[in-house]
């Protein structure tokens, strides 16, 4: 392969360049984004000394992770979290509890009575071969629908914006990496800093503001059509969301076999006080759906979790709103939805008014994987093993930011 197309500046597209070029030095590559930056969600933003994040926060990596953030150059720049983020809060009647460390200690907390199901159901359990199912079917059936509803729910909805009902087990829980020894990161100046080091490795392959059109594969390249110039490759890589990569394929055969992979939205308050202090210390808190109407995804704690970016601000929170298929948040107004994150800060939390509040409205954000999304996923890829279009990112193949940059390395190595 001598020219690859890449679509999509996000974190899967830079680290598929930075892949393909360390496999292929000579390899000539476009990468492709309508938009003005590099980076996709990635986006750190600091307004009058109040950095925040308007998609990903923290960033947990292993050692391979690592490994790919020393080569970039960036393990200068590497920030971890305080030890105190390891502890996690679940909202439980009203109240914030401590998420158990062990599963000794989750059967003598508030939620021991709703896991007994899993204690004394274990021996008679059926081991039944399921491809796959729901989440919610998957932990109902080992835990009970208690334990599923207190627990489960609001980690899913934490995660990926859903209901445990509405994605795959076999997709989402299961394909999650199994790293023991993983640690919570980010940056000097922010997330962003990982987009913004990779692009400027690729200062003279980026061709940002570029508008695509169409896709059409011919035997010996691959065309890339946009609004006011064409591209031609060997291969085509479209990061894209499932939905965005078929808009450019009309007409291919590919189509009938994309898996159909819905995006939830969510509405992400940024609050900052200078004076008052967090009550308690940790991650954050999750809310499961059937506490506050289901509106309240759950609030990470900032401020606790890594205090270098705190300036000026004693205390600074995310709170996560909306999600779980309810599209209507992102459409209310700023003062509607800074009312809403302030009353949960207050609830909870029993903070006042902030200091500062800055919305993001993250539309159509995240990728939801349905029940048999593998099976779907491994057809599509014999589909495309042998043609001159490949398709990764997070709306295939795991949504956070190591799963997108590791999906990135392997489909880099083996092109
Ligand atoms: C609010 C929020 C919080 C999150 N929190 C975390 C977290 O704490 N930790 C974590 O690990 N992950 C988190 N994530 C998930 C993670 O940020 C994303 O899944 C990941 O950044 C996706 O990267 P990507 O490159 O696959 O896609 P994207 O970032 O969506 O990048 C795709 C790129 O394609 C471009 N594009 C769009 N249309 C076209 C087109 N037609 N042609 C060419 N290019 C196009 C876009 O402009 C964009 O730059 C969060 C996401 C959100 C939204």
């Amino acid at each position: 392969m001598k020219r690859a197309i890449i679509l999509g500046a996000g974190i899967s597209g830079l680290a598929l360049a930075w892949h393909l070029r360390k496999k292929n030095p000579e390899i000539d590559i476009c990468i492709i984004d309508p938009q003005k930056r590099a980076g996709g969600w990635i986006e750190t933003r600091c307004i009058d000394a109040y950095q925040f994040e308007c998609g990903p926060r923290s960033l947990r990596f292993c050692q391979s992770d690592l490994n790919f953030i020393n080569e970039i150059g960036l393990s200068s720049e590497l920030i971890e979290a305080d030890a105190q983020a390891a502890k996690k809060y679940l909202v439980f009647d009203g109240k914030l509890i401590a998420v158990p460390p062990n599963p000794l200690a989750l059967l003598t907390s508030p939620f021991g009575h709703l896991c007994m199901k899993a204690v004394f159901g274990y021996p008679f359990r059926r081991k039944a071969k399921c491809d796959d199912e729901s989440v919610a079917s998957f932990f109902e059936k080992r835990l009970g629908r208690g334990a599923m509803r207190a627990i489960i729910d609001p980690v899913v909805g934490g995660i990926w914006a859903a209901k445990p009902d509405a994605i795959s087990m076999k997709a989402s829980f299961s394909a999650l990496p199994k790293r023991s020894k993983m640690k919570l990161y980010s940056f000097r100046n922010g997330v962003e800093e990982l987009p913004k080091k990779l692009a400027t490795h690729f200062a003279k392959n980026l061709h940002l503001g570029v508008v695509p059109k169409k896709i059409v594969e011919l035997s010996d390249r691959v065309v890339l059509e946009c609004q006011n110039e064409t591209f031609e490759g060997d291969v085509l890589f479209s990061t894209l969301t499932v939905e965005k990569g078929a808009a450019l394929l009309q007409g291919d055969r590919v189509l009938p076999l994309l898996p159909h992979v819905p995006r939830t939205s969510l509405v992400v308050v940024a609050l900052g006080w200078k004076k008052e202090d967090l009550p308690f210390h940790g991650f954050g808190f999750l809310c499961p759906s059937q506490e506050e109407g289901g509106k309240l995804l759950g609030i990470s704690f900032d401020s606790s979790i890594f205090p270098q970016h705190n300036g000026p601000f004693a205390s600074r929170l995310s709170v996560m709103i909306g999600g779980r298929g309810d599209e209507s948040f992102c459409e209310k107004s700023d003062d509607e939805l800074q009312s809403l994150a302030t009353r949960y800060c207050k609830k909870y939390l029993g903070l006042g008014v902030p200091d500062v509040a800055h919305i993001v409205r993250a539309k159509r954000s995240i990728s939801a994987y349905l029940i048999g999304h593998m099976q779907r996923l491994s057809t599509l890829e014999a589909h495309l093993a042998p043609r001159r279009i490949k398709m990764v990112g997070a709306g295939l193949y795991g949504i956070s930011v190591p799963a997108c940059i590791q999906q990135s390395q392997k489909i880099g190595m083996c092109s």
